[in-house]
């Protein structure tokens, strides 16, 4: 059995529970790779072999060494790679096309490779304090930075689209370069001498904050939820 460990949902984001809710040292028990987001949505937050960065919102990277930090929203996985990546540049316009034979389409799985990047687009989510707001208000300020020819690491997942609620359907992807100075939440990349692998799962974990009262009183508006999951979040499919 493959497992993805996620603790929270998209969908808590979205009815205003930004509050963290596992800390860093119990989610890193789940895996040693993997995506998230502090308390407060306080940036974007990549995790390589066992190790926490931070991409805060001024384009500031951080390694974060207290496990006792929180976060309201985390997937990670234990990287055991199943699949050899079949190609050697790729986009993110043609990264789905590129995997079609993988027939990922109604499975979760992970990616992970190293390559040179001619063109990297973050951006990163500025941190909130209470009374927080829904991820809908927020998606339209959120800083945005790009670089260009630098080296590094995309790590992220796929999921399918009936789990666009607990998570946002299609491709959700981090990035961290090699000398770990620049880093977000991917809008666009392109590379090249692309190394690297997929990884599919057949067990999906939800975990909830049980303890968090912010959480069990949420009262989720339905209706706006996939609308606004596509607004803020909405991968590449
Ligand atoms: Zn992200």
């Amino acid at each position: 059995m493959t497992s993805l460990f996620q603790h929270g949902t998209l969908a808590m984001l979205m009815g205003k529970q930004m509050q963290g809710t596992i800390t860093v040292g119990e989610l890193l028990q789940h895996g040693d790779t993997g995506i998230g987001t502090l308390s407060g949505l306080d940036g974007e937050v990549i995790i390589l072999n066992g190790q926490v960065y931070q991409a805060q919102s001024d384009g500031q990277v951080n390694h974060i060494t207290d496990e006792t930090t929180l976060l309201p929203f985390a997937s990670v996985h234990f990287d055991k790679p199943t699949k050899k990546l079949p190609f050697n540049t790729v986009n993110f316009e043609t990264l789905s096309d590129k995997l079609k034979d993988s027939k990922l389409h109604n499975i979760f799985s992970a990616i992970n490779f190293h390559g040179e990047f001619p063109h990297v687009h973050v951006r990163i989510v500025p941190k909130q304090i209470e009374p927080f707001p829904s991820l809908l208000e927020l998606s339209t300020h959120q800083p945005e930075f790009t670089k260009d020819n630098i080296s590094g690491t995309l790590v992220g997942y796929y999921a399918p689209e009936i789990f666009n609620g607990p998570t946002a359907a299609g491709w959700h992807l981090h990035f961290l370069s090699d000398d770990k100075t620049f880093s977000g939440h991917l809008l666009d990349f392109s590379a090249t001498n692309v190394i690297g692998n997929l990884q599919v799962f057949d067990e999906f974990v939800q975990h909830l904050p049980l303890d968090n009262t912010g959480f069990r009183n949420m009262e989720l508006d339905l209706e706006g939820l996939h609308s606004g999951i596509e607004a803020s979040e909405g991968g590449k499919k």
